[in-house]
């Protein structure tokens, strides 16, 4: 099917854009177009303005700032992030889902930011960001703001953006210790959806967890924050028993539906088992670095 008409403007700043945004008919912002496209030919989504941000300079960073938090710029392709050098090191996490995301095709102009504005609760940066107590920043009329993920995302398909607000990047805070995680993802077939998927981010002092977050993927109406889970690793040395309480408690928070994908049951056993692979991972590679 074809989309319905819209009307298309290529604005070259963020000023532009913002202005758009506030004052076209029905505005829509596209940035990689690998949700929206998609959306607008099955006519679930039938914008009358397409604002498409793609000439906007400056855009495409990701970068570890000199405070220490991580920057994602609204245009960062899931491919820039999926082909860094420097990734694996400053965030391991983000390194590690980055090529479970999509397929080579679709992480070639989907964009980190659009994937977290879309609030599919399939995505997996938003659990990435959830992990890792990220925040979304919102331009508009009246200036900047920065929303937590966990505010921003305020359901299926929705987050707190007003109309004329556009988010111009991803703030990931500065590491409490020494940052660690990964990213665990079952898919039917590479390149699909998860059927489940975990986000752990651990900072480290030493051997010590001085901080700790999970996010839960596609098991669930939203994106979800494992809290409980987290919050037993806070202040553990990752022993074994600590470590298999974060997992039960996991797989509780998840509330997973059985479809064809596989039983509820399943899913939540899948949760467990990657909370405790991820740190099993995290481990190892401590051990082959010390
Ligand atoms: C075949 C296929 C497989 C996929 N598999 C996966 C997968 O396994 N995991 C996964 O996480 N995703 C998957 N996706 C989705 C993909 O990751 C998208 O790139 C992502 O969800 C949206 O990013 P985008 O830049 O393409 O956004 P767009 O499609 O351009 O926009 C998506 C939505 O976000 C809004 N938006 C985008 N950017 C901004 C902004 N800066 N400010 C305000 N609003 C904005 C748009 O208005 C729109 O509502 C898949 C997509 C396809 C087509």
């Amino acid at each position: 099917m074809y989309p319905s008409r819209f009307r298309y403007e290529q604005p070259t700043t963020v000023a532009a854009a913002i202005e758009l945004l506030s004052t076209a008919e029905d505005p829509k912002v596209l940035a990689g177009g690998q949700s929206l496209i998609p959306m607008m030919k099955l006519r679930f989504a039938s914008p009358a303005t397409l604002i498409d941000i793609n000439n906007i300079a400056g855009l495409d960073y990701h970068r570890a700032e000199s405070d220490g938090s991580y920057r994602i710029g609204a245009l960062c392709r899931h491919a820039d992030l999926e082909k860094s050098t420097t990734l694996a090191g400053d965030q391991p996490l983000l390194a590690s889902a980055a090529p479970l995301v999509a397929d080579p095709i679709v992480r070639t102009r989907g964009t980190f930011v659009g994937s977290v504005c879309h609030a599919d609760p399939q995505g997996d940066w938003a659990s990435c960001m959830v992990a890792l107590d990220g925040s979304i920043v919102a331009q508009g009329p009246e200036g900047k703001r920065a929303v937590n993920v966990k505010q921003f995302v305020s359901g299926p398909f929705q987050t707190v953006l007003a109309h004329n607000e556009l988010a111009v990047e991803a703030i990931i805070p500065v590491a409490t210790g020494v940052r660690r995680g990964g990213y665990l993802k079952l898919e039917r077939r590479v390149g699909d959806f998860a059927t489940a998927g975990v986000a752990v981010a651990l900072d480290m002092a030493g051997d010590v967890v001085n901080n700790a977050g999970i996010g839960l993927t596609g098991v669930g109406p939203s994106t979800i924050d494992a809290s409980e889970a987290a919050a037993a690793l806070k202040g553990s040395r990752l022993e074994p028993d600590v470590v298999a309480q974060a997992a039960e408690l996991a797989a509780a928070a998840s509330s997973p539906r059985s479809d064809h994908r596989g039983s509820a049951d399943y899913k939540r056993h899948i949760i467990s088992t990657f909370v405790t692979r991820i740190i099993a991972n995290v481990q190892r590679a401590e051990m082959q670095a010390a």
